[in-house]
């Protein structure tokens, strides 16, 4: 994306969301207030299961700005739980302690940015302007023509709209999900069928209806590669 286009809050036609994870209203209040007088659409969830489904829900929010403690799911495994639905949008984190923040470095979690309680307002914008000028992390970014809206569970060819049955939209996500990188049969049988064993014929057959679907063809594939005797690996299309 190059940076011109990049939203920002005085962008008239767009409308930025922001996620407000935070369970204690003496901060979630103040930081809602400030965010709506900048222009963005402010959700506030108060725990950390609604925040995750707010996260995935559509249309999901520009950026996160998550606290780590949370009631009912801590604000790692929120982190995570929106990595793993695919959504790839900034999410700043807040910490309450400072020893909190080699948990949130450390842990992979997905997390972009932290910013330690108590914070000054104008510093907390700051880091929110800049996590929405450089924007999501490269998965949803990729330019292809094949594009998928896990939370929604939507795929979109060329911004056409893809109908896939269950097994194919899983097929299909886990493959995209480890884009360019070999996965094999035995963890595609695992994941898309929960099962280790048993007759491999089922996958080719999604494998070879999800190909016509996506128009790919198996002699020279633009997404679905065969990787002989091990698996498929994905790889979007770029030429368009
Ligand atoms: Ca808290």
């Amino acid at each position: 994306m190059p940076t011109d286009t990049v939203p920002t809050a005085t962008s008239k036609e767009l409308v930025i969301r922001v996620l407000l994870a935070e369970d204690d209203a003496t901060i979630s209040e103040p930081l809602a207030r400030a965010l709506r007088r900048e222009g963005y659409d402010v959700v506030v969830a108060a725990d950390g299961r609604s925040a995750l489904s707010e996260g995935v829900s559509q249309p999901g929010p520009d950026l996160v700005i998550l606290d780590l403690g949370l009631p009912l799911m801590d604000g790692l495994d929120v982190c995570r739980g929106l990595r793993d639905a695919g959504v790839f949008v900034p999410v700043l984190m807040l910490t309450a302690r400072t020893d909190e923040i080699d948990t949130v470095v450390g842990l992979d979690a997905g997390a972009d940015d932290y910013v330690t309680k108590p914070f000054r307002l104008g510093e907390l914008m700051a880091r929110v302007r800049a996590l929405l000028r450089r924007g999501p992390e490269t998965p949803s970014r990729t330019p292809g023509s094949l594009r998928m809206d896990v939370g929604a569970r939507r795929v979109f060819l060329h911004d056409k709209e893809l109908r896939l049955t269950t097994k194919e939209f899983e097929l299909l996500r886990v493959l995209m999900r480890e884009e360019g990188r070999v996965v094999s049969r035995e963890t595609l049988m695992r994941e898309v069928w929960d099962s280790w064993y048993g007759s491999t014929k089922t996958l080719d057959m999604h494998v070879s209806v999800l190909r016509r679907k996506i128009g790919d063809d198996a002699q020279s594939p633009r997404y679905i590669a065969t990787v002989r005797g091990v698996g498929f690996r994905f790889q979007n299309d770029l030429q368009d």
